[in-house]
């Protein structure tokens, strides 16, 4: 939108209007500290929202979802900003900005945790690691807890405890139209079916409520393999986790080096009784080792064993979660981290086995808990010059691991704004999606919360 619209559509007093009727602040082009707030975890994505509107409430939000409906600014909503779609800001409109929001009460005898809108697993970690309690989450702490948990959320601890949705218990949404919607089993049950796992597209969750499980400390850390065995290093990482141990959660990426020789990090997280488990044992006495930092640590720390700079680097990620993980895969994934001729990112296996699969796992709309890995080729890069390159290898990465794919969908909370919605339908499956479509017609039937992995009404 250009500054002569933008002008047009918002007029001085209009703007004063918003400032008075939030507690929050909004954010405009030529405020300082706007090309900081606008800024997501993509570097790809460099768009120029008219407003943002930093809430402190519920009814900031309710206030934001009125003037931008006014004013027909188009919506996006951010958390922790980290989606690689850049889902959270658009060019021209209205983003509805939840990084004030960001406290996390326990209820340690209830073991609960109460989650604002806003809060990043950094907030959400120490809020519960101070009473040794823990949710299952995402590996890279500046990650917004909401918007992992609302596309599913796999981590450290999916095998021992689940997906991070399915800890959702309860949610607080304000809904386009301004309303505020609870959640729970006994109160719009269909809603919080919906959450978990297609939740962005109904509306702003202002407060979540999650289930906590006692966990102080883990054997963890990383491994590193380079050169010929890092082959072996990955057969040894699909037979461990095949056998579906349930205190060892693991996930791998990788690359290669500037001499284009692949290098494997595995990541365990190890939550059993053992000292010195077998399982550890397995993974890292495989040839090619050359660094072992497997350790004793407390979960805080294991949180911080994956970073990765914040706005820094331009990211294009694909992938498919597929049924298994057989020697012909693995070769074509070998064999696809060198096919660009020099680095280009990395490959990701997340492995699914053990919690998510339990029989009483509470009913939510998430269509991959019964996949196998999630593989993922995620394109990084920093020269805008590299762009069709890196895309194209993402995108060729990802058509040669599909003929193993689980269902032909992705994982929403990896996926590119690219995605045609057959793709975002085949994430959940015809019959699933179906029920979304009706959910999001109850919820959101103007389509307002469309930049996501978007589920249009019916
Ligand atoms: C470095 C990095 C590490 C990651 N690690 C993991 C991981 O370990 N496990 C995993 O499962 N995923 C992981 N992800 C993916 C991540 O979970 C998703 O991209 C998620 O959407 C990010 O949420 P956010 O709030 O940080 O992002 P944002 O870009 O702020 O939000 C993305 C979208 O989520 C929705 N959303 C966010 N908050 C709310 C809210 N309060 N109410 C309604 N909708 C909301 C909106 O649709 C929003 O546009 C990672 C991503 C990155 C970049």
């Amino acid at each position: 939108m250009g500054k002569g619209v933008m002008e047009k559509v918002l007029s001085d007093k209009s703007v004063d209007d918003l400032r008075h009727s939030l507690v929050g602040t909004i954010i405009l082009p030529m405020d300082a500290g706007y090309d900081a707030a606008r800024r997501g975890f993509n570097a790809l994505i460099d768009r120029r929202p008219a407003v943002i509107a930093r809430c402190a409430n519920a009814g900031d939000v309710a206030v934001a979802f009125d003037f931008a409906q006014e004013h027909k600014l188009e919506i996006a909503v951010r958390g922790g900003g980290h989606n690689p779609a850049g889902h959270c800001v658009c060019d021209g409109g209205f983003v509805i900005d939840l990084s004030r929001m960001r406290t996390v009460e326990v209820d340690v005898s209830r073991r609960i945790a109460r989650s604002e809108g806003g809060a990043t697993w950094l907030d959400f970690d120490s809020a519960t690691q101070a009473f040794g309690l823990v949710t299952p989450g995402g590996v890279v702490v500046s990650t917004g807890v909401v918007g992992l948990s609302l596309g599913g959320g796999i981590g450290h601890l999916t095998a021992q405890y689940g997906l991070t949705c399915d800890h959702i218990i309860s949610a607080e949404l304000v809904i386009p139209d301004g309303t505020v919607v609870r959640a729970n089993a006994d109160e719009n049950a269909e809603l919080l079916w919906g959450l978990r796992g297609a939740g962005g597209n109904f509306g702003v969750v202002t407060r979540v409520e999650f289930r906590l499980h006692p966990l102080k400390q883990v054997i963890g850390g990383r491994c590193v393999f380079r050169g010929a065995g890092v082959r072996e290093a990955l057969l040894r990482y699909r037979d461990v986790v095949g056998h579906s141990p349930r205190d060892l959660s693991c996930q791998v990426s990788l690359a290669i080096d500037e001499s284009l020789v692949p290098i494997l990090e595995i990541d365990p997280c190890y939550t059993g009784p053992d000292a010195d488990p077998e399982v550890l044992r397995v993974l890292r006495s495989g040839p090619g080792l050359i660094q072992d930092e497997v350790r004793t640590l407390p979960f805080l720390d294991q949180q911080r064993v994956i970073d990765t700079a914040y706005g820094e680097k331009r990211h294009y990620w694909k992938g498919h979660f597929v049924r298994e993980l057989p020697d012909e895969l693995l070769d074509e994934i070998l064999h696809r981290i060198t096919a660009l001729g020099r680095p280009a990112g990395g490959i990701m296996i997340e492995s699914l086995h053990g919690a998510p699969k339990n029989a009483d796992t509470p009913p939510g709309a998430v269509g991959f808990r019964h996949a196998a890995f999630n593989v993922s080729v995620m394109a990084v890069w920093q020269d805008p010059a590299l762009d069709a390159e890196q895309i194209a290898w993402a995108r060729q990465g990802a058509a040669a691991i599909e003929p193993w794919s689980y269902s032909g969908g992705g994982y929403v909370n990896y996926m590119q704004a690219d995605e045609p919605i057959e793709r975002v339908r085949a994430t959940f499956g015809l019959e699933t999606f179906a029920r979304l479509q009706k959910l999001k017609k109850q919820y959101d039937p103007q389509n307002i919360l469309h930049r996501n992995q978007n589920v249009p009404p019916v």
